[in-house]
């Protein structure tokens, strides 16, 4: 039988054969569902009991900061979990961030008012980044023009790329990360999108699709990422939230009452091209719908019944209505017609393969990752 035709929705959680890689076992259940409840749950014990473990590292971190203006680093992008990291960091954790907010031209009005009231409220001074847009413009178009699904690389690289600057520059050696298995532990599959440190494969589509030299954007590679920064220059990246009980619900409930924070429709939905990317282009042209990972890792960590997650993916992430407001919005900010991004959108589908890539050294160093236990995520 034609792959396609057999659709199978796990019975644990709401991952399905829209991920190709998916497997499952006699009973059903995902294999992402398994290593869950056989690898990761019992290390993480959901940051239960793991007091002593934060009060270490923070007191490391506080050491490595000592006479400097700053102990540790960390990127604002406005959305939740980084939003939480910083209330955290600050107020609980009595730490000194060094706090910066990358601007690529896409932020919503709702996620830089968000930005200013936990970032006033704390006191804490923000360094904002604001990148050429003419070169946003230019690469984000390109990715568009390339046909392939992981449109979210040049944000992601620019960020993680002003992230390392600051590091160095200032001679950071913490970089707190609100990543966490709390609410991402079932990652978007490998299978939609791919490795955002491919200079390789960035430079193939920029050399295909770009119009504009990129003179300042901000890029980086895997070499200065994964050695270069963590060995050579000792920087760590840590995510604290994994060392706390971490529910979604009383994070948020906090932020609201303590800053007026005002909660996004769905994970990501601060910046007006990634609600775009993840609420409408990656669903309907590809079926790829990210709200199935971030759906089952709340079902995992029993912060959402499979119930509620099958009647919710019943309905589209963007209502109907909104969505001929956000594809003018999106097609007014490029400095295209809505036809030229209609053309995209039904063009024929497109992956990595489609362009150069390392993807084979990729996947290599991440089997290494996992195999020394770097890498907690379940990653497929
Ligand atoms: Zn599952």
């Amino acid at each position: 039988m034609n792959r396609k035709d057999a659709y199978q929705i796990c019975s644990n959680c709401v991952m399905d054969t829209s991920d190709p890689n998916i497997k499952f076992n006699e009973k059903g259940v995902c294999e992402r569902c398994n290593d869950y409840y056989n690898h990761i749950l019992p290390m993480w014990n959901k940051g239960e009991n793991k007091q002593e473990e934060l009060n270490a590292l923070v007191d490391k971190i506080k050491k490595a900061g000592k006479g400097k203006q700053f102990d540790c680093l960390l990127g604002l992008s406005g959305g939740f979990d980084s939003s939480y990291m910083l209330h955290f960091a600050v107020k609980e954790l009595k730490l000194r961030p060094l706090v910066f907010h990358v601007n690529a031209g896409f932020n919503l009005s709702i996620a830089e008012e968000n930005i200013k009231k936990i970032v006033d409220k704390l006191g804490v001074e923000l360094k904002i980044d604001v990148i050429n847009w003419n070169e946003v413009r230019d690469i984000q178009l390109a990715f568009f023009k390339s046909g392939v699904p992981h449109l979210d690389i040049p944000q992601d690289m620019a960020f993680v790329s002003i992230l390392d600057r600051y590091a160095v520059k200032n001679n950071i050696k913490y970089i707190l990360n609100g990543g966490n298995i709390s609410t991402e532990v079932i990652v978007n599959p490998n299978a939609w999108g791919y490795w955002g440190t491919d200079m390789m494969h960035i430079k193939d589509i920029l050399k295909r699709f770009g119009t504009v030299e990129m003179r300042t954007y901000p890029f980086t590679n895997v070499i200065n990422r994964k050695i270069i920064m963590p060995y050579l220059r000792g920087v760590k990246v840590v995510k604290l939230l994994n060392s706390i009980h971490y529910v979604k619900q009383d994070a948020e409930k906090l932020l609201i009452d303590e800053y007026g924070y005002i909660p996004y429709e769905q994970k990501h939905f601060e910046s007006l091209m990634t609600k775009f990317i993840e609420g409408y282009w990656l669903p309907k042209r590809f079926d790829y719908d990210v709200r199935r990972p971030q759906f089952s890792s709340l079902i995992l960590t029993d912060q959402m019944t499979r119930e509620e997650a099958v009647e919710k993916l019943k309905f589209p992430s963007i209502p109907e209505k909104e969505v001929s407001i956000l594809f003018e919005q999106i097609a007014q900010k490029l400095e295209i017609s809505q036809e030229e991004l209609q053309q995209y959108f039904t063009m024929p589908l497109k992956t990595y393969k489609d362009y150069k890539n390392q993807e084979q050294i990729f996947a290599f160093g991440a089997k290494i990752m996992k195999a020394t236990k770097l890498d907690k995520l379940i990653r497929k």
